[in-house]
């Protein structure tokens, strides 16, 4: 048995995952979102990585996120990709500052405006 607490939400669940002979069972969950993220986190753990991107030579950074979550053993990797990026102003809220971050299918999006 693996026991968790839900990140999912703010009431952060205490989980239970069984590993029974038709599959995982998690119990303790107030909502599906808890049995999807318990599942994962036993099966392959993702998280959203927020981060900063330099704009213009460095002089100031723009927080960005992963417009999802991506597997945790790529995080490294993808904060390896994050570090080199520069982007030029004007950046809207959500607009992709890279697409494909370290081969993972998902994009980078900038999580503020920035002139
Ligand atoms: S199981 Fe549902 S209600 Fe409980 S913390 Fe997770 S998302 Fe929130």
């Amino acid at each position: 048995m693996t026991e968790l607490t839900c990140i999912v939400c703010p009431i952060g669940c205490r989980l239970r995952v069984t590993r029974e002979l038709d599959g995982l069972k998690v119990t303790g969950n107030e909502c599906r979102r808890g049995e999807e993220y318990a599942k994962d986190e036993v099966t392959a753990p993702k998280r959203i990585v927020t981060a900063v991107v330099k704009v213009d030579e460095g002089e100031r950074m723009l927080p960005v996120k992963t417009a999802q979550a991506i597997p945790k053993e790529i995080i490294f990797l993808a904060m390896e990709e994050i570090k080199e990026i520069i982007v030029a102003p004007p950046v809207t809220s959500g607009q992709v500052i890279k697409e494909n971050l370290a081969g993972t299918g998902v994009a980078l999006v900038a999580t503020k405006h920035c002139k």
